[in-house]
């Protein structure tokens, strides 16, 4: 699904942030990267996702065999690769709805199939939003206007769940989420893969990772994957910290 392969990358312009990144992700799996403030987990998301304020210098980032290093961020999505925001954007006059609809459609007009009906998107954004515990009056609210921390990481799971994409990246889900919120993102992840796509969570909390199963867990620091193990690495790292691994 998605191969990296000795990936340098820089802000524009600026420092050196990931130094040589090796992570395979296969279809079906969970993959979570940690590690201390700074590391650079935030940039390999972006940089993944093809955010255009950092540079990549040298290696490859394949998905689905094919090199992404050159495709525009739109480019990527339409390939099948989410990227959750860790500070959403208000669009006032829009609605989570409404917003959800134009984004599938859009994405479905880059893959060269119709638009949905409005009969099929109704019944989809009422299973999803049913299955995460989503209010009506939710759906018809401006996008991210006034949302609390937990109602914008509800939505993004949303938009999620309605963007079925191949490789979903969350990065530090787990923040400003009280305990029910973070049960309800766990299940929305949960419910949303199988053996066809995989995730990628990236968090500085081990307690999500009560929630979620990863298959594999990286440590990120300076800009490299330091150890990589099982989920019992995630509870070293909760009992330890990160100081043990870093010299
Ligand atoms: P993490 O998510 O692991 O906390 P980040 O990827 O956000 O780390 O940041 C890694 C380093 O790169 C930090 O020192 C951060 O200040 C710097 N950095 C990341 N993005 C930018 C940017 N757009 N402009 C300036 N510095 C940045
Ligand atoms: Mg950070
Ligand atoms: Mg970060």
């Amino acid at each position: 699904m998605l191969e990296i392969k000795n990936l340098y990358a820089r802000i524009e312009d600026g420092a050196q942030i990931l130094k040589g990144i090796n992570l395979e992700i296969k279809p079906g799996e969970v993959h979570a990267i940690m590690g201390p403030n700074g590391a650079g987990k935030s940039t390999l998301s972006s940089v993944i996702a093809g955010k255009e304020d950092y540079e990549v210098t040298e290696g490859e980032i394949l998905f689905q065999g094919e090199n992404i290093i050159e495709d525009a961020p739109e480019e990527r999505a339409h390939k099948g690769i989410f990227l959750s925001f860790q500070y959403p954007v208000e669009i006032p006059g829009v609605s989570v709805t409404n917003f959800i609809k134009a984004a599938l459609n859009e994405n479905r007009k880059a893959n060269g199939l119709d638009e949905m009906s409005a009969k099929d998107m109704l019944g989809m954004i009422r299973e999803k939003s049913e299955k995460l515990g989503i209010k009506k009056d939710f759906l018809s609210r401006s996008l991210n206007e006034g949302f609390s921390g937990g109602e914008k990481k509800r939505n993004e799971i949303f938009q999620m769940m309605m963007l079925n994409p191949k490789l979903a990246i969350l990065d530090e889900t787990d923040s400003g989420l009280d305990i029910d919120a973070l049960r309800i993102v766990a299940d929305g992840v949960n419910t949303f893969k199988n053996e066809g796509n995989a995730v990628l969570l990236i968090t500085h909390y081990q307690r999500l990772l009560n929630y979620i199963q990863p298959d594999f867990v990286h440590v990120l620091a300076n800009g490299r994957i330091i150890k990589t193990g099982d989920k019992s690495l995630a509870l070293e790292l909760e009992e330890k910290g990160y100081d043990w691994l870093l010299n």
